[in-house]
């Protein structure tokens, strides 16, 4: 079914065709600080691999038996918890859109900021960018969206789903025949994904443009800019995370399929030559990424696209794919986009995109290297990698339910709890280890119920650490540091906890 004529979306593009008032630190500050640095002197002074490693050896959550978790547990998580809201709640919703609550808010900027620092801050030869919403409407027709950014659809006669005709396993295309209840399907329907807007405020005058369908566009229109501005050489990568649009046709899954969701991408400019090695070497850097931050790696895998789903000018195309219980499914995309995004955009707009190497002055349009996922698929995916519901056990006689989010993703890293919130001084201490925590990282102060139903609440919404101040605080300056995963408790003097914390909650 696929066809050249039609844009293809793969990785995004058309184919064919504080102000703070930064609080200074006090004096009973200094001390945890001097701690802190000292424990992070290590981190600082040596030469470390790029490659991401979590500060916890977690290989032994993976394992093939584990059960996939329906995708309802999770939204009823995420809306109990302040994770996910459906958009609009009150009249309705909307299809395929969501808001992020107080926990979900957190979950998200710290996948973002995982991913700025893995792409961007450690990579010399790859510089950031933030490009918006609204562009020149020309940007839709360069790129082939406004013709070809289209899905096809069919109807069951019998049952009435809807399948996208690139969706379809091949037998049920063959036969024409719906995969759900086996009814006639229909003729296939073609639909333009774009959503369409309007500059100006005069009725006639007024330009009509489009929410961007897909966020790299913004990288091509700014590549020439970016390098004369950094001074930067090919070969180089330019990056962005943000929103993109799509009516899509089949919106659902949760996070999975929506119309409003996050991107980033890499777009990574060579010279033709080296395109072969430059492909290798991010589509290697992009996997390890992902077996980086889940549990259970495997269930992360390579397909390689299809001649038949390839653009004309793609040699070859690989999807990271994720296994949950919607099935083998695409995360992220590395695609070979050759000179094609330059040559259009030099084309429809008239400016030479060509580049020309200092040493050698050869002219050429370099070539691409994308690599294209999701905040969004991201975060679900985390979440259905991590929730687990565990039985009663030795350690925990009611069960409990636990999302083993790695804890530099957990949006809050430490709760702190009083024994008791009747007794005063444990309530003034423990307020006072919150009130110094929550300058370094999200800690949360809870004295609500007994201390068993907190242990419960804070795994549930993947919290790595509790710290619990009782009797024994007040004599000696310790508290009980309970960890997350293993239910483990040690003694720790208040001093060292920030220093400690920290550590563990940072990528190493
Ligand atoms: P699909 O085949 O699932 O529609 P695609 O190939 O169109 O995906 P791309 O255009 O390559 O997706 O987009 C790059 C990335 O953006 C995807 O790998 C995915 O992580 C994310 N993405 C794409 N469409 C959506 C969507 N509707 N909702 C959430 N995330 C999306």
């Amino acid at each position: 079914m696929a066809s050249h004529t039609l844009v293809k979306k793969q990785g995004g593009t058309a184919h064919r065709a504080a102000l703070c008032s930064c609080p200074r630190p006090t004096q009973a500050c200094i001390r945890p600080w001097a701690l802190l640095i000292e424990r992070l002197g290590n981190f600082f002074d040596e030469e470390r691999d790029p490659l991401m490693t979590q500060t916890e050896d977690r290989t032994s959550l993976s394992t093939e038996d584990t059960p996939l978790v329906p995708i309802e547990k999770v939204v009823a998580l995420s809306k109990r918890r302040g994770f996910v809201y459906p958009n609009s709640e009150i009249y309705g919703g909307v299809s395929g859109i969501y808001d992020f609550g107080p926990l979900g808010v957190e979950l998200r900027n710290n996948i973002r900021r995982y991913w700025w620092w893995s792409m961007v801050q450690l990579n010399d030869n790859v510089l950031g960018i933030e490009g918006n919403i609204i562009t020149h409407p020309r940007v839709w027709e360069a790129s082939g969206h406004v013709e070809n950014f289209v899905d096809r659809l069919v109807d069951c006669k019998n049952c009435k789903r809807r399948w996208r005709v690139d969706h379809l396993p091949a037998e049920n295309l063959e036969q024409n025949k719906c995969p759900f209840c086996g009814g006639e399907l229909t003729e296939p329907r073609t639909f333009n994904l774009m959503m369409e807007t309007y500059i100006g405020v005069v009725e006639g005058e007024r330009m009509k443009t489009y929410l961007r369908g897909e966020a790299c566009q913004n990288i091509y229109l700014d590549y020439d800019n970016v390098l004369k501005s950094s001074r930067i050489q090919i070969p180089f990568g330019i990056c962005q995370i943000g929103k993109a649009f799509r009516n899509e046709v089949t919106p659902g899954n949760f996070l999975f399929r929506q119309r409003e969701f996050e991107q980033w991408d890499l777009q990574f400019f060579v010279h033709p030559s080296e395109m072969q090695k430059w492909f290798d070497y991010w589509k290697e850097y992009r996997f390890e990424w992902y077996k980086g931050i889940i549990n259970h790696t495997d269930r992360l895998r390579f397909r390689a696209h299809e001649s038949n789903e390839l653009a004309h000018y793609a040699k070859q195309a690989f999807d990271i794919e994720y296994r949950s219980i919607l099935g083998w499914q695409e995360w992220e995309g590395i695609h070979w986009r050759q000179d094609w995004d330059l040559s259009r955009h030099s084309q429809y707009s008239g400016q030479d995109l060509s580049y020309t190497d200092p040493a050698t002055k050869e002219r050429y349009i370099p070539w691409i290297v994308e690599t294209s996922g999701g905040v969004d698929r991201t975060f679900l995916f985390l979440l259905l990698d991590a929730y687990e519901e565990e039985p009663p056990s030795d350690k925990d006689k009611e069960g409990r339910t636990v999302l083993r989010l790695h804890p530099w993703f957990a949006p809050v890293k430490v709760a702190v709890l009083p024994l008791q919130k009747n007794k005063e001084e444990l309530v003034t201490t423990a307020k006072g280890i919150h009130s110094r925590l929550k300058r370094l990282m999200v800690a949360q102060y809870d004295d609500v119920s007994n201390i068993g139903r907190r242990y419960r609440r804070q795994d549930e919404i993947g919290t790595p650490f509790c710290v619990t101040v009782d009797f024994q605080t007040l004599e000696d300056q310790t508290v009980t540091v309970r960890e997350r995963d293993g239910m483990t408790q040690i003694r720790l003097a208040i001093d060292e906890l920030p220093g400690y914390l920290v550590e563990k909650v940072m990528w190493s």
